[in-house]
């Protein structure tokens, strides 16, 4: 009999100074997905470092590189292939997911990348810049390198398409609107994963009124209805809604207005301070790693976080508002999954909704941490954005 030959998917997340990613086994009629390693090569263009890890967590490289070996993306990119075909042997790569940032007003789902598509995701480049230029960087590299490979595009914007118009809409003048200027929400992957478990655990929740807190680093709550997103506290920008590690969130523009004016600084300059320098770090003076203002007892740090939790709690209001009520909160993310301090603080402050957490639930991180008078059940689920990448990349040849 003939030997059928392991297949394999890449998923891939670019950053400015990262480059993470993803392998996956699937059978021969691509309908499973096993976790096979995942890695990152982490200070492109700094202090270059490479980490590979099993899916039992088994640390299969881990590498401190030269700047000479990895000097750029395309170096990053050229190590990761190398060591990629050499670990497959003789299985092979039959597609790559790629995580990108902004699909615009074009993509509401994920999309088979062409020369058209590569194109159209340019021109999304103004609204993104932080990030859709590292994306897109990628793709091309990956383009030169193996040409026959397919590659798609799954967006961090898709999920928030079924936003009604008034949710999208600004308050300006309706020809920057029609450009393109409104809310598009961000996390859609990580929101997609959520609503594709949590009817799984609790089928009654299918249809309900959901709002899911992603916290992490980036942080944003997201309002769900039928298993759709119906608005979301990022915007037009990642900036936008809640406090982050070092971005401000929600702002009065009229700030933005007084630091032009009065401290003369430029949109490079306010833009440095509103995505790297504000936040958790800025409030704090500290850091913008929540265990450290946790284990901290200086009182910035305490600030900080009392206002990580203020804000969450009013924009669960304005989320429950959307909604007309509230089933199900959920916590995700770096903090949502781990801190029982935070999740704690967020629903203590929320009580005002009927909330009653079960304590030891919560401190054991069980999946359902709400007592059975709660009036909306509360919930802890991991969430897994490459995998929700690989099942549309996936589903795509299917
Ligand atoms: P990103 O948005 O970069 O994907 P993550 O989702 O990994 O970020 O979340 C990173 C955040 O999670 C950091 O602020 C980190 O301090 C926080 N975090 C991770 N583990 C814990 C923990 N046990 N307690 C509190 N915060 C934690």
């Amino acid at each position: 009999m003939e030997k059928t030959l392991p297949k394999y998917l890449l998923v891939i997340n670019a950053g400015s100074s990262s480059i993470k990613f993803a392998i996956y086994q699937t059978d021969a009629p691509l309908t499973h997905l096993t976790a096979d390693a995942t890695g990152q090569i982490e200070g492109i263009g700094n202090q270059p470092s490479l980490t590979i890890k099993s899916a039992e967590g088994l640390v299969l490289v881990d590498h401190l590189l030269s700047i000479d070996e990895v000097p750029d993306h395309a170096g990053a990119i050229a190590l990761m292939l190398a060591w990629l075909l050499d670990y497959l042997a003789e299985g092979t790569l039959v597609a790559v997911g790629h995580r990108v940032v902004h699909g615009g007003q074009l993509y509401s789902a994920p999309v088979l990348i062409n020369a058209t598509v590569l194109a159209e995701l340019e021109t999304l480049i103004p609204l993104a810049p932080l990030h859709q230029p590292h994306n897109l960087t990628i793709i091309h590299l990956l383009l030169e390198n193996m040409p026959a490979l397919p590659q798609v595009a799954c967006f961090d914007t898709a999920f928030h398409h079924t936003q009604p118009d008034v949710a999208q809409r600004f308050a300006i003048p309706r020809c920057f609107t029609d450009e393109g200027v409104r809310s598009y929400g961000f996390h859609g992957l990580s929101y997609e994963y959520i609503t594709s478990v949590l009817p799984k655990l609790e089928p009654k929740l299918s249809h309900a009124r959901i709002i899911i807190a992603h916290l992490g680093n980036g942080a944003s709550l997201c309002a769900i209805h039928n298993g759709q997103s119906i608005a979301t506290t990022m915007g037009f920008s990642p900036l936008d809604g809640l406090v982050m590690g070092t971005r401000c969130g929600n702002i009065d523009p009229g700030i933005l207005l007084y630091l032009m004016d009065h401290h003369k600084m430029n949109a490079h300059a306010v833009e440095q301070l509103l995505y790297y320098q504000s936040g958790l770090l800025g409030v704090s003076g500290i850091s913008n790693d929540m265990r450290t203002l946790l284990a901290s007892d200086d009182p910035h740090a305490q600030e900080a976080i009392e206002l990580f939790i203020y804000r969450i709690n009013r924009e669960i209001g304005s989320l429950v508002a959307a909604l007309g009520g509230i089933d199900a909160l959920v916590f995700t993310g770096g903090i949502g999954e781990h801190s029982a301090e935070i999740r704690m603080k967020v629903c203590h402050q929320a009580a005002w909704l009927g909330i009653e957490l079960d304590d030891s639930a919560n401190a054991a991180a069980a999946k359902h941490i709400s007592t059975p008078n709660s009036k909306l059940s509360v919930w802890v689920l991991p969430t897994d954005e490459n995998l929700m990448i690989a099942h549309h990349t996936l589903k795509l040849f299917l």
